[in-house]
């Protein structure tokens, strides 16, 4: 059953076995699962199904350096739904060598390996809509398929390795006819949590605070209490119920990825010699090949994780000559920020630099009206969608963009501040910060990178490693992948919960999603936050109310 708060009494009170708090892919995930063996769950989110500006603003805040951050209600939203209702679906499993202690990546180590995830992959694979659990080209298709580059043999890169790709699913709008299907289950829109009261020993949660913008108010108890709001908002919430304050590593270790694009590949075959595009499995899910850093090259030259793609040339600069390209610059007024930002940047556009666009779309029309109708027909208006854009060089001549892993850094946190928002909750301050060791680990890579390819004979890497630093840093910690908040570990002075996700100390609060994870490798975290949300279903249900 799907209800609103406002359809509740003032003053109301809930009880459930389990009460999980937001409902986004994670909550979604947990509730579907949670939600069967005469279990009554309790699924709380504080939006509504559509956009509401002043649900939104609810996340507001600041930034300590605003060219490194952007604004907290930026890339995330606040909503039935969560941030699946925009994410991009591109979804891969964390490597085995991101759940080692690393003596290279300072506070690595989490305390489960692969092995204790792998089990949940495959059904996680399943909600996110993105195949099935294979990520390489050899596993996923039963023909072989031609190289990404032909000749390419990298001593320090592999090229068999798949990012594959959900509808995007947005999992509150795919899962409402389960949700409300779901016997036991009850999803309360509009119930924003603002508190979490405990008991006198503070060693159990006793209730919630629940109040929407229409002046409901209410409590919820439950015998078990599941945060998943995302990497920011548990922080917050965790804080805001005064738990930070037994548990200094509430809000530390704040991790986004190291991502930026930078250089010219040219590759000296012909035009069939290196693909760029998608390869498309029989389930129709798109897959997409990438430069993928061997772990054993990691662990020798004690760098982090890494990956990068083949991409066109920087939007914005008109020397590029592509019609295209130059359609999407003319489009700006219409694409959402959180994906106009890594098209554009913050480069100012001008009479010419417009002029100089309209020239390159006239003079390649037909090429340009071909992509405009593959886009409105493939990406538009198609189910799964097309998942980017993706341009056949003539030339054979690619930009790089990288993908890479942040060290975890007890510096690099969210705070409260002293304003609050519309339901009375102190606001967030965002205070991210990267390390040189990210520096390095992008230098080294993009060196090794370029290495491979000149050595395989295949074409050159060119690029300024002077720019390494302001590239990885021109849009700043964009992506919404808010990582390590609440982190996974077994000593509550460096951590938040322990192996199953529980919160130290606490015995019946538990965090899921991205907050938990200990370290952020190259992967997008959005599958591997559904595997682990599914593996902490799976141990709920194992273990008595
Ligand atoms: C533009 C964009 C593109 C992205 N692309 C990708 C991608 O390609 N691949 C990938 O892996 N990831 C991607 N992501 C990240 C992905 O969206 C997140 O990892 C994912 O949504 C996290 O899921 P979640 O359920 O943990 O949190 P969220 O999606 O943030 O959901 C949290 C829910 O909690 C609710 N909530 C918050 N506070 C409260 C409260 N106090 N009380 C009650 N409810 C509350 C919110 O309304 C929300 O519904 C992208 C994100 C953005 C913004």
């Amino acid at each position: 059953m799907i209800l609103d708060v406002q359809d509740l009494p003032d003053g109301f009170s809930l009880d459930a076995d389990i009460c999980i708090v937001g409902a986004g892919p994670v909550g979604i995930s947990l509730a579907l699962t949670l939600a069967t063996g005469g279990r009554r769950v309790l699924l709380l989110e504080g939006g509504g199904p559509a956009p509401e500006p002043d649900s939104q603003a609810l996340y507001r805040g600041q930034v300590d350096a605003a060219g490194l951050h952007p604004s907290p209600d930026h890339y995330r939203e606040r909503r039935y739904g969560g941030s699946s209702t925009i994410w991009g679906g591109r979804s891969m499993p964390y490597d085995s060598i991101d759940f080692e202690t690393r003596p290279y990546v300072p506070h690595s180590g989490w305390p489960i390996d692969l092995a204790a995830l792998s089990p949940f992959y495959g059904e996680a694979v399943r909600l996110c809509e993105a195949g099935r659990d294979a990520f390489t080209i050899e596993t996923a298709f039963d023909t072989p398929r031609r190289p990404m580059i032909e000749g390419f043999d990298g001593e320090h890169f592999t090229t068999n390795t798949l990012e594959r790709f959900s509808c995007p699913t947005d999992f509150g709008h795919r899962y409402r006819h389960k949700l409300e299907a779901a016997e036991g289950l009850q999803v309360v829109l509009h119930a924003n949590v603002t508190d979490i009261r405990r008991s006198e020993t503070g060693s159990e949660v006793t209730g919630l605070t629940v109040r929407s913008l229409a002046g409901r108010q209410g409590q919820v108890s439950a015998g078990r209490v599941i945060l998943a709001l995302g990497g920011l908002e548990t922080a917050r919430l965790l804080l805001a119920s005064r738990i930070g304050e037994r548990l200094d590593a509430v809000g530390r270790y704040y991790m986004c990825h190291i991502a930026g694009t930078i250089g010219s590949l040219k590759f000296t075959g012909p035009r069939d010699s290196v693909w760029n595009g998608y390869d498309v499995a029989d389930d129709g899910s798109y897959c997409r090949r990438r430069f993928a850093l061997r772990p054993e090259v990691q662990r020798r030259l004690g760098i982090g994780n890494f990956v990068a793609r083949l991409h066109h040339p920087r939007i914005p600069d008109p020397r590029h000559r592509n019609g295209i390209l130059s359609a999407l610059y003319l489009a700006r007024p219409i694409i959402p920020y959180e994906y106009g930002k890594r098209l554009y940047g913050d480069e100012a556009g001008g009479l010419g630099r417009w002029l100089a666009h309209a020239v390159n779309v006239a003079t390649d029309l037909p090429a340009t009206l071909g992509f405009l109708i593959h886009m409105l027909r493939d990406r538009r208006l198609a189910e799964r969608k097309y998942p980017s854009i993706v341009i056949r060089s003539k030339s054979n001549s690619f930009s790089l963009d990288f993908h890479a892993e942040q060290v975890p850094d007890p510096d690099s946190r969210v705070v409260l501040t002293d304003e609050v928002d519309a339901l009375g909750m102190p606001r967030l301050k965002a205070d991210w910060r990267y390390g040189r060791a990210d520096v390095e680990t992008v230098s080294r890579s993009l060196a090794l990178l370029a290495g491979d390819i000149e050595r395989s004979g295949t074409g050159r890497f060119d690029y300024d490693p002077a720019s390494v630093e302001s590239e990885m840093t021109r849009y700043g910690a964009y992506g919404g992948h808010h990582i390590g908040t609440a982190r996974m570990g077994s000593d509550p002075a460096s951590s938040v919960v322990d192996a199953d996700c529980r919160v130290h100390g606490i015995d019946n609060l538990y965090v899921a999603g991205s907050a938990v994870f200990p370290t952020s490798s190259q992967a997008n975290p959005t599958l591997t936050a559904v595997a682990m949300a599914l593996r902490l279903a799976d141990h709920l249900k194992g273990s008595q109310p």
